[in-house]
């Protein structure tokens, strides 16, 4: 049903095998959101919006709601972006109804590092300024953090009519990675963002955080991804999904009921969570076992998950094959509700 605070805009994609395009647009997203197919074409429902999409000979009829601004602007380029991809070789056009975008992303905001410190010997927590806290308050906890290249002027990137991203290329590319607001300190003006410190050659994320000094400029684009809101929550994940973990610990009632399972290296790696809910914590140690290698959250989740009850909200992040084998487990062995939980791939092994 239509609110009156809901965004909505609408788009024609014109391509000559405009099926087929919804097909491979389907099969890419099929992991992450709920796709219900019909006669027409398809319907997608993410966390942030709606996106209804009909098959029209040659064309493509978009219509996208969202309840805020800023969703409707990043379902919009998430749209335009993958149906570009996924139309390689062959010409598509992208028009929507409501005119030209801004050129500015409007949910981007550039950051400063203020501090950096190592809060446990594997995860080191760099704190920013913003002129604009109050704007990633609202709205999902996570962003993607846009690096420059070491040395020069940022260019940050900007919005093209057809609804995508202009990404600065070349000497100018910036590296993109996802991570998690872990707090946010409105009198400051400050947030905290907490990098897992991971073996690698080649890890610009948490580099990033390993070399970040004072006055090191990054953007981020966000937030987005939504927090849980149920009362009775099963939380599980690793050493990534610690900050969102904290998060929504500390941002439930206090009439909540939160089962929280973290897996980290060791006893070393384990922090303090704050709520003003009942929390049972269980801490699992991999004791020497690479990072995405155990099926320990899975083993618990099957434990624990069918004997809880129907409104218990199951949220897990983690490795992408330990997500892939949970969310096989909770949507078709289990076949749960799939408005009651959310397994999401944090990072790939
Ligand atoms: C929504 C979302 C929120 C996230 N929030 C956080 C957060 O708050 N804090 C955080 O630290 N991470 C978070 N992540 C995970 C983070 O984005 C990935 O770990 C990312 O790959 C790190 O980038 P990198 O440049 O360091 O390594 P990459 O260049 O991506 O990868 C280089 C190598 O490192 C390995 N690698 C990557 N991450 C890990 C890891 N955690 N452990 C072991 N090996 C790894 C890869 O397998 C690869 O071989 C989040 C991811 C998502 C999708």
């Amino acid at each position: 049903m239509m609110h009156a605070r809901d965004f909505t805009a609408s788009g024609v994609a014109t391509h000559k095998d405009a099926g087929q395009l919804l097909d491979q647009f389907c099969a890419r997203f099929a992991e992450h959101v709920i796709i219900t197919r019909s006669e027409v074409g398809a319907r997608l429902e993410t966390v942030i919006g709606s996106a209804d999409i009909a098959v029209n000979n040659d064309r493509l009829d978009i219509k996208l709601r969202c309840p805020t601004a800023a969703m409707l602007f990043t379902i919009r380029s998430m749209v335009a972006e993958n149906l570009f991809e996924l139309s390689t070789g062959n010409a598509l056009d992208l028009n929507w109804a409501d005119g030209p975008q801004p050129l500015a992303i409007p949910n981007f905001r550039e950051i400063s590092v203020v501090d950096a410190y190592d809060v446990t010997p594997h995860m080191r927590r760099v704190v920013v300024a913003t002129d604009d806290a109050r704007h990633f308050v609202e709205g999902g906890m996570h962003v993607r953090l846009l690096i420059p290249p070491k040395g020069r002027e940022p260019v940050w990137p900007h919005t093209e009519p057809d609804g995508r991203i202009h990404w600065p290329k070349g000497d100018d590319a910036l590296i993109i990675r996802a991570y998690t607001i872990r707090s946010i300190d409105l009198d400051r003006c400050e947030m905290n963002i907490d990098f897992v410190v991971h073996d690698g050659d080649n890890v610009p994320g948490a580099s990033w955080a390993m070399t970040a000094r004072p006055g090191d400029r990054a953007g981020l684009i966000g937030p987005g991804g939504g927090v849980p809101t149920a009362r009775k929550l099963i939380l599980a994940g690793d050493e990534t999904a610690l900050p969102a973990i904290a998060r929504i610990a500390a941002s439930v009632p206090a009439d909540a009921d939160l089962r929280i399972f973290l897996e980290v290296a060791d006893k070393q790696e384990e922090q303090p969570l704050t709520s003003s809910a009942s929390m049972d914590i269980t801490w699992l140690h991999r004791n020497g076992a690479a990072a995405g290698t155990t099926d320990t959250l899975e083993c618990i989740l099957r434990d624990i998950v069918p004997a809880a009850d129907p409104e218990t909200f199951v949220w897990a992040a983690c490795e992408q094959k330990q997500a892939r084998s949970i969310r096989a487990f909770v949507k078709s062995e289990i076949a749960r509700d799939p408005g009651t939980f959310s397994i999401a791939a944090y990072w790939q092994r």
